[in-house]
């Protein structure tokens, strides 16, 4: 199989590490290989690297660099803030709130701490895929310890009113974390606007490397340790820090800010031109909402077509797109989140994400169009259920 991907349009599962980002992490992984923690030359000018880095996520975050918890990635980030949470205030009560909608790294791990006890209501989202402020409110109960919410969703790209839904937890004195994963360094993160105690990132989606990301954990709210060990991130996080990431983590994070109002000026055009040529073509529709939406974020579903013959057809076509989240392709289950949204056939499997970057041009995304114009008409042409203008 041909292994270059010449039209990258899936930069929601993931992004390349700009070359600013590597050159600045190489030296950490030969010349200055301390142990943050040793005492000696070495060992300080690792720990004066990672503080320089938290520095940069927090100077994003617009919060103290000691609320910056680094972690091996956002689902690690988003498994201490819940876990972490609920078994720090389990004595308080044991009763979390989230949305439908969340990634699989809150989703499963609400899960698993209802399999251990806690009670778990999972709130329904619009047809756009929002959530109702209102519902939060009401959904909290004497026993709320937390509620998680997603800044923006990984599939559909709708952005959530984490601002008002942190402000009700605020008044009804409840622990509020969003997972910031898709739109750190993409849209404004500030902690103090978003009303939020506790925030997940992850680097490979701002053009750092993988496998480390960062827990906002704001002062005075004080997580249980998930893992255990020495006192590495204040014994929140315990394990020989992951420097050369870190420092990738914290140049990424400081890039992606000094460009971010461009980009979203940028991508949000380059969107919304790719949303208008592929709802140009007849039967097929926009997923997520068509305002609060990331400025990188394009789903579309075609009526009378496969999502997963289409995305298959966009890679042999040198496209790389992706149906749903990059984590449930290859599954044959319908997306959650589109199934929450209240999709339904057969806009439900006909779905199809392309997720922008800031590498990406305007002619790359009209031939991406093209290719999905050609596609989609060859593949109802085969399917005996596809009647135009009468999907369903
Ligand atoms: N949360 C969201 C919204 C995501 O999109 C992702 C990645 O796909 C994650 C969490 C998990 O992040 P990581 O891949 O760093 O574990």
């Amino acid at each position: 199989m041909e292994r270059q991907t010449p039209i990258y349009l899936d930069h929601a599962a993931t992004t390349c590490v700009r070359p600013e980002v590597l050159e600045a992490m190489l030296p950490y992984f030969s010349t200055w290989y301390g142990n943050a923690s040793c005492t000696y030359g070495l060992g300080q000018a690792s720990r004066d690297a990672l503080e320089g880095a938290r520095g940069a996520v927090a100077e994003v975050l617009r919060c103290r660099p000691r609320e910056v918890v680094f972690t091996g990635g956002g689902t690690e980030a988003d498994n201490l803030a819940l876990v972490g949470v609920a078994r720090a205030l389990a004595e308080r009560g044991r009763h979390i709130v989230t949305s439908a909608v969340e990634h699989h790294a809150v989703l499963h791990t609400a899960r698993a701490l209802s399999e251990e006890g806690w009670r778990v209501t999972v709130l329904p989202v619009d047809g756009d895929g929002r959530v109702d402020p209102a519902d939060v409110d009401d959904a909290i109960e004497a026993g709320t310890v937390l509620v998680s919410v997603m800044h923006a969703n990984n599939e559909v790209g709708t952005v959530q009113p984490v601002a008002e839904i942190g402000a009700a937890c605020r008044r009804r004195g409840v622990l509020f974390h969003t997972d910031a994963v898709q739109t750190f360094g993409h849209l404004p993160t500030r902690v103090a606007e978003l009303n939020c105690d506790l925030l997940s990132i992850s680097a490979h989606k701002l053009y750092g490397p993988k496998g480390v990301g960062a827990l906002y954990v704001r002062k005075g709210v004080r997580p249980a340790p998930i893992q255990h060990g020495g006192r590495q991130e204040r014994g929140l996080r315990p394990s020989t820090e992951n420097v050369a990431g870190i420092v990738g983590l914290g140049v990424a994070a400081r890039l992606a800010a000094e460009e971010m109002e461009s980009e979203i000026k940028r991508q949000s055009a380059l969107r919304d031109g790719l949303i208008g040529r592929l709802l140009a073509l007849p039967d097929v529709r926009l997923n997520g909402h068509p305002e609060h939406r990331l400025p990188n974020n394009v789903n579309v579903s075609a009526a009378g077509v496969e999502g997963e013959a289409l995305n298959l057809r966009m890679g042999l076509a040198g496209i790389g797109t992706s149906t749903g989240s990059a984590c449930t392709t290859g599954s044959p289950a319908p997306s959650h989140v589109l199934t929450a949204m209240g999709i339904e056939e057969p806009w439900l499997s006909g779905n199809l994400r392309l997720t922008l970057g800031r590498e990406t041009r305007p002619e790359q995304l009209e031939a991406a169009a093209r290719a999905y114009a050609d596609i989609v008409a060859e593949l109802r042409a085969a399917s005996p259920n596809y009647r135009p203008g009468s999907p369903g």
